[in-house]
């Protein structure tokens, strides 16, 4: 069986093979850089250079092929490094440090077994330790591509079946080198599965490749996602990232048919603040509310900065889960709030609750109906002397607000359901 298999591989010409695995990893590398400098990913630069490295040191190996020169341990050592860096490339994608010694351990334990001579040429020593150390790299590398945890573009099992299955592909030689009958063996090993590890080597290149710019394109997008959606100065979702999040929330609670309830901060005499301490200290105490506050809610509650020093929250519950969380976040930014920055400032905030439970022919605008009774309640609050949650009474079915048109439009409007106020003017 061996044999038939050794010479239908033949018709794999070996020089080909090696010009066209040169050509398509180092054009690969060189795409892999570029997308790298244009998307400043960092992990797609060491990839790049991964494969132009690789490409490389196959053409090396090609030319020694043919001469025979004492070079040949070289081009392998450099390829034992090619793996080392993309192994170091998928470490960089999930912000780990470069393991230096690590990468640079399997060309070194191939240069000192060349140099005691226990890897000479054409020894199965040779073919047992060169597959080893492309076997370990590959399965680190898998390892690590395993680590991403986030929802990925791809399925995740991809991006470590590929390696693994290349890593499990290169372990084949390593009972088969010592098994076979030495010469004819090796004569074997050389000639025909040499050629198949070849040919599967490449297409395990340019399906890395294809792993690996959806995995950046996915970083890509999730840095500029998670941009749009934080406010820069503390750092919590903004109000395009709550309006999003209430609508997911909202949704879940309908097929619960659960309540959702909604909380108004706003800081109390923060005009005062800056005033007397300076726009700094302002912010500074607005980090510390939303600092405060993201300590005080639980994983399913929503919280964001509205803008200036106005913030909310939406929760799963009705109004006596709402109060509950307010006056958790109201009394630990009462005791944090006393002193900021060193400066004695006993900083408060108002609160305006409210809740409604959702109905089935949900909108994402009822939100607006929500906000505005939790402002109501806020205005009480403020006027009730500040520091203090009032809340509006919770509605029994949300609905969306009165929509104000002009007159003209208001029967229109209303025959098709929809609540109007009419305008005056
Ligand atoms: P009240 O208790 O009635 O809420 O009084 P207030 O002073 O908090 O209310 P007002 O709305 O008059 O003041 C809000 C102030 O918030 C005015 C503005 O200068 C300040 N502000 C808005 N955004 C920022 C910001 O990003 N940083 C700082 N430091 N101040 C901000
Ligand atoms: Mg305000
Ligand atoms: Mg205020």
């Amino acid at each position: 069986m061996f044999a038939s298999i050794a010479e239908m591989t033949l018709t794999l010409d070996a020089t080909t093979l090696v010009i066209v695995a040169t050509g398509v990893t180092t054009l690969l590398g060189l795409f892999l850089l570029f997308v790298s400098k244009r998307d400043s990913v960092r992990a797609l630069a060491w990839w790049g250079a991964a494969y132009v490295i690789g490409g490389f040191s196959v053409a090396m190996w090609g030319v020694n092929a043919a001469s025979e020169s004492m070079l040949a341990g070289i081009s392998n050592a450099l390829l034992f490094v090619a793996c080392g860096m993309i192994w170091n490339a998928a470490r960089l994608f999930h912000g780990r440090d470069i393991q230096w010694t690590a990468l640079f351990a399997g060309a070194a334990i191939w240069i000192v077994a060349s140099k005691l001579g226990i890897v000479t040429e054409a020894s199965s020593e040779r073919i047992m330790l060169s597959a080893l150390i492309v076997a370990v790299y590959t399965f680190l590398t898998a390892r690590e591509l395993w680590r991403e945890r986030r929802k990925i573009l791809m399925r995740r099992w991809i991006a470590i079946f590929v390696p693994i299955l290349h890593g499990a592909i290169f372990f084949i030689p390593i009972p088969l080198a010592a098994w076979m009958p030495a010469e004819q063996g090796l004569v074997m090993l050389a000639s025909g599965w040499m050629a198949i590890f070849a040919a599967e080597a490449l297409l395990y290149c340019i399906a890395m490749a294809f792993i690996v710019l959806v995995l950046a394109q996915d970083r890509v997008v999730h840095v500029h996602k998670t941009a749009a959606e934080t406010d820069l100065l503390t750092g919590v979702f903004n109000r395009r990232a709550f309006l999003e999040g209430a609508h997911k929330l909202m949704t879940a609670q309908v097929k619960r048919r659960e309540p959702v309830g909604v909380l108004l901060f706003d800081l109390d005499r923060f005009k005062s603040v800056n005033d007397r301490f300076g726009h700094a200290v302002g912010d500074a105490v607005l980090r510390l509310f939303a600092q405060t506050a993201s300590a005080a809610i639980r994983t399913t509650d929503i919280f964001a900065r509205f803008g200036g020093e106005e913030f909310a929250i939406i929760l799963p519950g009705g109004i006596d889960e709402a109060m509950v969380v307010a006056e958790r976040v109201r009394f630990a930014f009462e005791v944090r709030g006393v002193e900021v920055s060193g400066i004695e400032m006993n900083a408060t905030v108002s609160v305006g609750a409210t809740s409604a439970v959702v109905p089935k022919n949900f909108e994402p605008r009822m939100i607006d109906n929500l906000l505005a009774r939790a402002d109501a309640a806020l205005y009480r609050a403020k006027e009730g002397g500040r520091n203090r949650i009032e809340f509006s009474d919770p509605l029994p079915e949300l609905a969306s607000l009165p929509v104000i048109a002009s007159p003209s439009l208001v029967p229109v409007l209303q025959d098709a359901g929809q609540e109007v106020v009419g305008q005056t003017v």
